[in-house]
């Protein structure tokens, strides 16, 4: 057999992943090769979407020929994507919510496959998913909603906003340095050319600042001035409406998670790394040997922790991309009203719209849906689809597993219009439904704080350089609110008396909406079967309750982290007495209890989603976050994943998996590469042997090869 052809066997075997098929052992006339071609191992780091994708690729791939071990510092998977419990039961979610595009999304696709989600793809009409989005607007002091001319004006600015947004993502020749650069420049332009009246300017200012503040809380920015342009003119959006999760984005990376080595309580507290491989320790005295590491934590955790974890440390070349990017907080505060005797039906949180605007009735006050997506995708391009390969090819690894319908998912293109198994059926119990959908509707109640000076928002206002809900309150404090403001009126209460914290928050919506978790699909088809006991159940409770949510971001989500729940309790009661309009239940007890994230002080996160910083041109920084440090024959030693290492779609869940994706592919292209070489050199010098053929000069070549390559080789597992 010629050299060339045991090369093509072994490259085969090697795709089919049959370790034992290496074991030429009996070829050589009894001694034993096994340990030369053998086992590799990979640490991962972290649960998160990242590494659940990373390690699954592998298992799917490579079968039982990579040991992965997945550490996980905490003692559940999602990371980011976590499920939570109000004090009623009710479920939530205190992380990730959407998919944010379904088409060419892997989670989604996974989502289906495990029968958690509804198959909206084969219907026609996706927009009939998508989510409509009302605003109302709230002053403070003040019992009724904003009405009347300011409601229009106020609707304008969201408007102008978003137009401002679009722009910015498509203005390539001289791009602004920062996005608070960029919208303060439109600011100025439009106000200079409206020529509003001082009551409209308040208005269009006010609302142009919940906006800003809203986006904020979507991408996780500190603040506008500290986001470079570059950051939504690269971002891609996915194709699709945004959908909530049915039964919760944590639940897609439980099933994900399901065959893998997951070691719980392992945080990793230092990384040693050479060409020989990795020694990973842990704060609980454990201690692993591998080949590589893929390290998946938030780049909030490797921003703080990289000096005392890497040794040697990061190259500057890393560490100078790590200062590129920066993670946002972005924190939720639920809020559960409990209305005693179940009269949850004297709601006034679903009051009837606002009379339309008296002084234009031209203009309906149904404008006040806005057509925006909960992302900053008014203001990015839509790319195209993932490379549908390359969902397909994700999708597959996981399912190849799952389902041990590797042959039959292997054919991948087809994984994509079609996440159903070889029978055709989904794998959950429900079968891919077109079954019509009314549009969901999500109503947010809009704070409209006072701007101090709204001729001067745009050149040194709170667009941008008011960051921070301080440096806020010093602003109205100089710059003296207009009578009446600072006091609320009847009760005398010192409007500059609010805690700081509270002027971070932009505004509250009611239960339904997007972060209550509705049941999966087959939670559904389970209700349906036990007919609708869970119905009777709701029915017969003798007190219900009510939920909403606040968003905070920045550093006022830093403050709010800082205090305890009581403090926060407190400063919730005196925002329902600032903006009497909210339309809490008439009968609901007070104060509510409270539920709310930390994400910023969390040291297994240390904040939410990722963003370019301001002055960083493109996004090439996060592609050298993305790079392997390698061994000197180039083997990755030690790789990066995570949400902030995806270029097109940073600070997203799908970003994170598809980053995992990459990586496992990175790390199984090397091990081919070497140990295909390894396998040839074997097998040419077990030939030789096999048909004692006199050794040429060629053989002792092919010999002398398969030994260097087998000192390579031993290196990398000595340290094994
Ligand atoms: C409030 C909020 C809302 C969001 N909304 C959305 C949304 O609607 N849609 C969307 O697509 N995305 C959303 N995201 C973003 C999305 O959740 C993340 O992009 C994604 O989950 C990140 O996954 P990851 O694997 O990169 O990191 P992570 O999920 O952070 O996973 C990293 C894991 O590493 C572990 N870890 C940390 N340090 C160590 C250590 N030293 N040793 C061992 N383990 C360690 C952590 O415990 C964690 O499990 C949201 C995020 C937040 C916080």
């Amino acid at each position: 057999m010629s050299p060339a052809a045991v090369q093509c066997i072994y490259h085969a075997d090697i795709m089919e992943g049959a370790m034992k098929k290496h074991r030429i052992s009996g070829l050589e006339k009894g001694r034993d090769l096994s340990p030369v071609i053998s086992k590799s191992r990979l640490i991962i780091i972290g649960a998160g979407f990242s590494g659940l994708s990373a390690a699954r690729t592998i298992l799917g791939a490579a079968g039982d020929r990579v040991e992965v071990i997945v550490l996980e510092a905490s003692c559940e998977v999602g990371g980011r994507a976590k499920s939570g419990k109000l004090p009623s039961g009710t479920a939530v979610e205190l992380g990730a919510t959407w998919f944010h595009g379904i088409c060419g999304n892997p989670l989604y696709e996974i989502g289906v496959w495990e029968g958690l989600v509804q198959d909206t793809r084969g219907n026609p009409d996706l927009s009939q998913f998508e989510v409509d989005w009302h605003v109302d607007f709230l002053r403070p002091f003040q019992d009724q909603l904003l009405n009347g001319r300011s409601r229009v004006v106020a609707e304008e600015a969201l408007e102008r906003f978003q137009e401002s947004a679009l722009e910015m993502s498509e203005d390539t020749q001289a791009p602004d340095i920062s996005v608070g650069a960029f919208l303060r420049r439109k600011y100025d332009e439009i106000i200079s050319h409206d020529g509003l009246c001082s009551e409209d300017l308040a208005a269009f200012a006010e609302s142009w600042q919940f906006r800003e503040k809203q986006q904020r809380s979507f991408d996780g920015f500190f603040c506008a001035d500290d986001v470079s342009t570059a950051f939504p003119r690269e971002f891609e959006t996915l194709e699709g409406p945004n959908l909530p999760v049915q039964g919760g984005l944590q639940g897609i990376a439980r099933s994900l998670a399901a065959p893998l080595d997951v070691r719980f309580g392992h945080q990793v507290t230092a990384i040693e790394w050479g060409s020989g491989g990795v020694s990973i320790s842990c704060s609980n005295s454990s201690e692993f040997e591998a080949d590589a590491v893929l390290v998946t934590t938030s780049i909030g955790v490797l921003q703080a922790k990289h000096l005392d974890m890497f040794h040697p440390p990061l190259p500057s070349w890393k560490q100078l991309a790590l200062s590129a990017i920066r993670l946002g907080v972005v924190d939720k505060i639920f809020l559960e009203f409990e209305v005693p005797g179940g009269q949850v039906d004297a709601l006034t949180h679903h009051s009837p719209r606002s009379p339309p605007c008296p002084e234009h009735p031209e203009v309906q006050t149904a404008g006040q849906t806005l057509v925006t997506g909960e992302v900053w995708n008014m203001g990015r391009r839509t790319g195209p689809e993932v490379s549908a390969s390359a969902v397909a090819q994700a999708t597959t690894a996981v399912m190849a597993v799952t389902e041990r319908c590797a042959s039959a998912c292997v054919s991948s293109s087809t994984i994509v219009s079609s996440s159903t198994n070889a029978a055709g059926q989904s794998k959950g119990k429900v079968a891919p439904s077109r079954r019509p959908k009314q549009r969901k509707s999500i109503h947010t109640y809009a704070f409209m704080w006072p701007v101090p000076d709204p001729r001067q928002l745009g050149m040194s206002g709170l667009t941008s350089s008011i960051c921070t809900a301080t440096d806020y309150c010093t602003a109205t404090a100089q710059q003296q609110l207009p009578g009446g403001l600072l006091l609320h009126p009847g009760e005398g209460m010192p409007f500059s008396d609010l805690p700081t914290w509270l002027y971070g928050l932009h505004s509250i919506r009611f239960n339904p909406g997007p972060c209550w978790i509705e049941p999966s699909e087959s939670e559904m088809y389970d209700m349906r079967r036990d007919s609708g006991q869970q119905v009777k159940e709701v029915t017969n409770n003798e007190s219900s309750t009510v939920g909403a949510v606040l968003w905070i971001t920045g550093d006022s989500a830093l403050e709010m982290e800082a205090l305890s729940d009581e403090e926060v309790q407190q400063g919730i009661m005196q925002l329902l007495s600032t903006f009497p309009a909210i339309p809490v239940p008439k009968n609901a007890k007070l104060p509510p209890k409270i539920v709310r994230t930390s994400w910023g002080r969390d040291e297994l996160y240390r904040g939410s989603y990722s963003y370019l910083r301001a002055g960083v041109e493109d996004g090439e920084a996060i592609d050298i976050l993305a790079e392997p440090l390698c061994a000197e024959n180039g083997f990755p030693v030690v790789m990066f994943a995570g949400e902030a290492t995806h270029r097109q779609y940073p600070g997203t869940a799908h970003g994170a998996y598809l980053s995992g994706f990459r990586e496992a592919n990175r790390f199984l292209a090397s091990l081919d590469r070497q140990d295909s070489l390894v396998a040839w050199s074997l097998a040419a010098a077990a030939a030789a042997v096999q048909h004692l053929e006199p050794e040429s000069q060629q053989q002792q070549q092919q010999s002398s090869s398969a030994s260097s390559i087998q000192r390579q080789s031993s290196g990398r597992s000595l340290a094994a």
